[in-house]
């Protein structure tokens, strides 16, 4: 096998996208000591990569050398293995990217006058030449994926690329506060975050303004040869994925299930399906700890996993219940919103502990359909149905602005499905334990699940919009929604049809959504989790979305899905019949669009075949 080839083969397992050579790339300039960091990209990473430090640089020869396989200036034995401090150490990626790229290397050292610059091409090295260039080493990577077409046809848009890329660069930057980060984007300077020593700064940096200010500092804890610090978020804000989760080990990004599980456990125990939100910063002797299991390096091995899980369940625990109790002390002010108590226990898992997901049951009970377009929000009011949906932006074009319309002066009734004169045969004989209704009809027993009779119902009204866009209340003050850069991407290529289901959107700042308006139909008292919802919902599986037929339906999936998910029932259950007659009136009433039953019967024959058994 040449060498080349052997990069190439080494390249599938290091690079998989544009944004595994921004990691392997800053991770070498975190490496060399560099202060500053300035990360460049353009069309997602595909057309353009550079990364330009300050750190020592390079000699002649050692830049020659680093583009070959293995070397390594960072090994020198096996027992180097064991006290791995740096963040590279295979040796493997400056060729592994070169062989699938075109590379540009320059680089001085400090106390050199002369530079050095190397271009690679596939992996064919032209012999170095001087360079005029500033202390440091700068790469540019153009052109990925060049030479092997059928890699370059797996990646997705520019812009999700660019997203990742961006997520990259972030876990960099919280990891190393230390070091000035410089972000720019198709020309555009995405961030600049400055050197600081203070943690907190740097966090807020990169989180939105919301949820900075809510950081509460982890009390630090220590174990044998481990030290943990960082910040968490309370339970409030915890989330359905794990992307508010960053955790660090020895200043590297890590993904392990054995943290993951000590960080609910320090909770005190979670709802499943939702994540609790923190910057962890673990710090541990080298020696305990296997950094060398996976090339991406996001997985480990710890030696004495017990002394870790304790250290991280004592910071996390503590923290949160001494900020509970400064919470409890003095009365809080009026208007804040009281934070949901953490357990004192670990041992527990109350209820009690969840964040409240569901909205509060109403005073009185609420029609079901048609929906009043009057919410439990007073802030909202109606305005016009949406017009037919809008382009998708350009992937340059960062801002999703979308045009105002203007709200009408009398809103027409919200989109009423027909309902039939009367439910023929169904009598309605009781609920049963205050979750499903029970009917009898010519054949026996029916049982009706009012939330998958919702699901249907609103389904078809929002598939219904492929004809008629759904009509939209306008919320009276927008809400924010802090988003991960990656799920906003996803935003801009899902925003036709958030606009045809009714909802509006723009961005505010470089990374904070801003909802204006919600479907009619909806009544919804967090917003920013619904939507946040949705759109996990509709990224996970990656593009699935982009792939179906009609790419709305599954959007309406989703979004009947999440709202019957969370929607209270008790008001549903309030008039059984009314909701039996709108399921009724659905083209397939007997199923929710994933296929769960609405109706289940029981035939009188079933029955009487039961009773006769034995
Ligand atoms: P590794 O980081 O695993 O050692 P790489 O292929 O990423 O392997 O890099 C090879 C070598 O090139 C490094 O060991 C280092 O000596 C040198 N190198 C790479 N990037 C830089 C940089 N930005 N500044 C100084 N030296 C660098
Ligand atoms: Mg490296």
């Amino acid at each position: 096998m040449s060498d080349t080839l052997a990069s190439q083969v080494a390249a599938g397992e290091v690079v998989d996208r544009p944004a595994s050579v921004i990691k392997e790339l800053v991770e070498n300039s975190l490496d060399a000591g560099a202060k500053t960091v300035r990360v460049e990209i353009r069309r997602g990473g595909i057309s353009l990569m550079k990364v330009t430090d300050d750190g020592c640089g390079m000699s002649r020869e050692d830049a020659s050398l680093a583009l070959l396989r293995h070397a390594t200036s960072k090994l020198a034995c096996t027992e180097d293995l064991f006290h791995i401090t740096q963040l590279g150490f295979r040796g493997e990626a400056l060729p592994s990217i070169a062989s699938i790229s075109r590379l540009r290397l320059a680089t001085r050292r400090h106390e050199e006058v002369e530079g050095t610059e190397i271009l690679c091409e596939g992996g064919d090295q032209t012999p170095p030449r001087d360079a005029g260039t500033a202390p440091g080493t700068t790469i540019e990577i153009s052109d990925l994926f060049y030479n092997t077409p059928a890699r370059r046809k797996f990646l997705k848009s520019e812009e999700t690329e660019a997203g990742h890329i961006e997520h990259q660069f972030k876990l960099h930057a919280l990891a190393f506060p230390g070091v000035r980060f410089m972000f720019t984007r198709d020309g555009q300077t995405v961030y600049d975050a400055v050197a600081t020593t203070d943690m907190r700064q740097r966090i807020a940096d990169f989180a939105g303004r919301t949820q900075a200010d809510r950081l509460i500092a982890i009390l630090p804890a220590e174990g044998p040869g481990i030290s943990i610090t960082g910040y968490l978020l309370p339970l409030s804000e915890a989330r359905r994925n794990r992307r508010l989760q960053y955790i660090f080990l020895n200043r590297r990004p890590i993904d392990d299930k054995l943290v993951t599980r000590a960080i609910r456990d320090g909770f005190g125990g979670f709802p499943t399906g939702l994540h609790p939100a923190l910057y962890l910063y673990i710090e541990m002797d080298p020696a305990l700890v296997d950094v060398n299991v996976h090339p991406a390096k996001r997985e480990v091995r710890f030696r004495r996993p017990g002394d870790l899980v304790a250290a991280i369940i004592e910071a996390v625990g503590n923290t949160l219940s001494a900020h509970a109790r400064a919470e409890t002390a003095p009365s809080p002010l009026p208007n804040q919103p009281a934070l949901p108590q953490p357990p004192a226990s670990t041992s527990q898992h109350p209820a009690t502990a969840q964040p409240t997901k569901e909205p509060p049951p109403p005073a009185s009970p609420r029609p079901t359909i048609p929906l009043p377009s009057k919410t439990t929000a007073s802030s909202i009011r109606p305005i016009l149905p949406a017009t037919p949906a809008a382009p998708v932006l350009p992937p340059s074009q960062r801002e999703l602005n979308i045009p105002v319309r203007h709200p009408a002066p009398a809103p027409p009734p919200a989109a009423t499905p027909q309902l039939p004169k009367h439910t023929p045969h169904f009598r309605l004989l009781g609920i049963l334990k205050e979750q499903y209704a029970l009917f009898e009809n010519a054949e026996g027993l029916v049982l009706l699940s009012p939330r998958a009779a919702r699901e249907r119902i609103l389904f078809e009204q929002f598939i219904a919009a492929h004809k008629k866009p759904v009509a939209s209340q306008l919320l009276l003050s927008p809400v924010l929604l802090d988003m991960d850069t990656r799920d906003l991407a996803a935003v801009t290529q899902l925003l036709p049809h958030f606009e045809q289901a009714g909802f509006r959107l723009s961005s505010f700042g470089h990374k904070t959504l801003r909802i204006e308006a919600i479907p009619a139909p909806l009544q919804l008292d967090r917003i920013e989790d619904f939507v946040a919802d949705l759109i996990h919902s509709l990224t996970r599986g990656d593009t699935r979305i982009q792939r179906h037929r009609n790419p709305y339906e599954p959007f309406a999936i989703q979004m009947a899905r999440q709202y019957a998910r969370r929607e209270d029932i008790s008001p549903l259950l309030a008039d059984p019949s009314r909701l039996l007659s709108n399921l009724l009136a659905c083209e397939i009433p007997y199923c929710t669009p994933s296929g769960k039953p609405t109706l289940i019967p029981y035939a009188m024959s079933e029955i009487t075949r039961k009773f006769q058994a034995n």
